[in-house]
């Protein structure tokens, strides 16, 4: 059985759109549970109609024509209980609907279950038997598994279809969901981007010079065939003669077919990594078609192989340079490389089909205040390239081939929005101090100059936290203690006198540097932030030298910040080792005070541990991002379970409470540095509950400095203690939001709105 679902589902994902996968499921299903009729029927959520969509066995001209409304039928049973209907008489049941065009009269036996994603209900897959019996208990789970994982490819599929068709008809619309990334609406062109050698990333795409690019083809060809002549000659004598053979098959299969179907491809037109992508693809589905589990597995030499020639096709790609004057970038996985690729004046907008609100990519794309959608997972990645697209970064939506209405609706509301930002800009020297005359301190976060410069431009005062692994990740190896120094330097020059607080290397979970690959099942609870730097004192050592040693001259108020700390074990080390670098650079004849050190509170251990750890340091900065994470056992990077990332979760603000009350206890200052701090709802709430900083990034300043100055600290008090009362993530955020409005701040609660 396992099997047997194996091959449908691989069949299904083969499949090349909607209509066909349909097909394949009735097709295969119908003969694998030996039933006399399997159906489709798929659930419109607007319309609360289920149409048939496929079918064997029973009535195929009807396929398309008949809809069942919810309320109706045996099929609109199983979508409203959302579990399986099955029945031996299913005509003698209530809910039973007669519909004379489908045919089903002469069937007796019914088994409906839900095809689900996500909580939601897609459609029903039906089979049906002419003799009057109940199905197995075998039978309804293998239908039930097999459901469940077709949601997901019938999703897929629904959206690459749907853009087909739209591409055909010209200019109708599609609607694409995904999570709210960086806010902001950004109208232009797509232009996709790929991580090098992962062929379901590669994009259809105009061949432009076919001569070039079957050039380019062929060439590729040749320096495969010469690094496979490398590798035999290398392995013969390690290996057994017959696995050497697999190698001259690679050399067949280049030469016999491969070769010549891609060249067919590219003189249709395609660029010669999308028309590699296709042949391999149809070569592998057609493999692993196959019964014979040893053909089956040929379908992994020909993948290989592909990897192999696409490699090598690469290597003769330059950067891409032909950039959209209004560029959407879409990615399968954003990464800041690819952002240093497009130039800045391009960028309007940010897509990536994997990663949530809060991931990495959505962090960097609100630094730099790009709108972006990310986990737009239904997005078919490899059909956008030069499509136009709406990204709607308040409600994380995408829209192509956008109508003149829908143009005209988004290009409203990024003309509201720069009205808002422009009414803001006047506030920009004032200080950021409540009516009843409290101060907070409003900082931000950097990561690249960039960053910086557009900080000072909205007269930020200081950095709450500057990623320095962002930097890192720009080169292609560890940077030197000399080089860093003057990357350093460059911030703490921006910024000085103020306060310049620099965080220690933060790699590990969703941040990789590509020299330094730290592969791990689990993440972001394996070897991440100063777990790496206390392992590899050498990078911990010269990047604090070099950081103490930048200050040089400038004499910023610098800091150094230590993130993902768990124990006060790790503090020790790493003040030991703090200090050392301090008394070597002094000793060296350098003059320059020591920097105040810091932790970042983001483990629910260090909460707790709030009290032991301030004694140690000089101040405490909440990294909510991963502090949410981690306290509500929620992925940030995962669009599954984005819903549940509550800010607003009760815990969360008992322990926010706990570790401003751990600090103030000690006299020593304590800011947040997550993206809650630049949401003006939670900002206040953090406002009342004491926090001396909130560090955010740079497009929020100005919002969050128009809510300080708007909302009296007293009456943050006060709904803070109703808040503190509550238990429910939902009421609390509703509450909140419902009285920055009633306090005439409405306007800061940026949402968007779909027209
Ligand atoms: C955080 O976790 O809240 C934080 C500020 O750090 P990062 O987002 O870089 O992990
Ligand atoms: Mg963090």
């Amino acid at each position: 059985m396992l099997e047997t679902l194996r091959r449908i589902i691989q069949e299904v994902n083969a499949a090349r759109d909607l209509n066909a996968a349909l097909e394949v499921i009735v097709e295969r299903v119908q003969r694998a549970m030996r039933a006399h009729v399997c159906s489709v029927y798929l659930y419109n959520d607007e319309r609360e109609e289920y149409r048939f969509m496929a079918t064997r066995g029973l009535n195929r001209e009807a396929v398309g024509k008949i809809v069942i409304r919810a309320s109706e039928g045996l099929v609109g049973l199983v979508g409203e209980r959302a579990e399986p209907i099955n029945l031996d008489h299913a005509p003698s049941h209530p809910r039973y609907l007669h519909i004379e065009e489908i045919g089903e009269d002469p069937y007796q036996s019914f088994l409906g279950v839900p095809i689900v994603n996500q909580r939601r209900v897609l459609g029903v897959l039906v089979v049906q038997q002419r003799e009057a019996r109940r199905y197995d208990e075998s039978e309804e789970a293998f239908l039930i598994t097999l459901s469940a994982q077709l949601a997901g490819v019938i999703l897929h599929a629904h959206a690459t279809g749907s853009l087909q068709d739209l591409e055909r008809a010209g200019l109708a619309t599609g609607h694409f969901d995904g999570a709210a990334g960086a806010p902001g609406v950004a109208l232009g062109t797509a232009a996709v981007m790929y991580h090098q050698v992962a062929f379901d990333t590669i994009p259809d795409r105009d061949a432009g010079n076919v001569g070039h690019e079957e050039q380019r083809f062929l060439d590729a060809i040749v320096s495969t065939r010469n690094q496979i002549q490398d590798l035999k000659t290398r392995l013969s004598g390690l290996v057994p003669e017959q696995e050497l053979a697999l190698f001259e098959a690679y050399d067949r299969m280049l030469d016999e077919s491969i070769s010549g179907e891609v060249l067919e491809v590219i003189r249709e037109g395609q660029w010669a990594e999308g028309a590699l992508r296709r042949v391999i693809e149809n070569h592998v589905a057609a493999f692993e078609s196959m019964n014979d589990e040893y053909l089956r597995e040929r379908g992994a030499d020909v993948r290989d192989l592909g990897h192999r020639v696409l490699a090598s096709l690469q290597e003769s790609r330059h950067a891409r340079v032909d950039f959209p004057t209004e560029t959407i970038l879409v990615a399968d996985e954003l990464t800041t490389t690819m952002l240093s690729e497009v130039p800045l004046t391009n960028l309007v907008g940010m897509v990536s089909v994997r990663g949530s609100r809060n991931s990495h990519a959505a962090i960097m794309a609100h630094s730099l205040g790009i709108p972006a959608v990310v986990g737009a997972e239904d997005l078919p990645i490899d059909l956008v390239e030069g499509t136009p697209l709406i990204v709607d970064g308040f409600q994380g939506t995408i829209i192509s081939y956008p109508s003149k209405e829908q143009r005209a609706h988004y290009e409203r509301i990024v003309e509201e929005e720069a009205a808002l930002v422009e009414g803001l800009v006047e506030i920009r020297d004032e200080p950021s101090v409540t009516p009843d005359g409290h101060q907070v301190q409003l900082w931000v976060n950097t990561a690249l100059m960039a960053d910086a410069y557009r900080a000072l431009d909205r007269g930020a005062q200081g950095v709450g936290l500057y990623r320095t692994e962002i930097p890192f990740m720009m080169k292609d190896r560890f940077p030197t203690e000399e080089e860093q120094r003057a990357i350093y330097r460059e911030h703490l020059e921006a910024f000085a006198p103020n306060t310049v607080t620099m965080r220690t290397l933060d790699i590990g979970g969703d941040k990789m540097l590509p020299y330094f690959p730290i592969e791990e099942e689990n993440p972001f609870l394996g070897w991440r932030g100063i777990r790496v730097t206390l392992d590899h004192p050498e990078f911990f050592l010269s990047q604090v030298r070099a950081m103490i040693r930048a200050n040089e001259g400038v004499d910023a108020d610098l800091r150094i910040m230590l993130p993902m700390i768990s124990s006060v074990t790790e503090v020790d080390e790493a003040l030991r080792l703090i200090q050392q670098c301090y008394r070597e650079i002094v000793e060296e004849g350098v003059q320059v005070e020591m920097p105040d050190v810091g932790v970042m509170i983001e483990v629910p251990s260090a909460v707790y541990q709030a009290v032991d750890i301030i004694k140690r340091v000089d101040f405490l900065s909440v990294g909510s991002n991963d502090l949410v994470q981690y306290m509500l056992a929620v992925d940030r990077n995962n669009q599954r379970v984005a819903s549940l990332f509550q800010d607003f979760h009760p815990s969360v603000l008992q322990a926010l409470q706990q570790v401003v009350d751990a600090a103030h206890a000690e006299k020593k200052t304590i800011g947040i540095c997550g993206e809650m701090a630049g949401n003006p709802a939670s900002a206040a709430l953090l406002m009342a509950m004491g926090y001396d900083v909130l560090s955010m990034n740079s497009p929020n300043v100005l919002l969050i400095k128009a809510m300080v100055r708007g909302f009296a600290l007293g009456r943050a008090k006060a709904l803070l203690e109703r808040v503190m009362a509550m238990d429910n993530p939902h009421l609390i955020k509703n509450m909140v939001e419902q009285e920055l409005r009633d306090a005439g701040l409405g306007r800061l609660l940026r949402t968007g709105g779909k027209p």
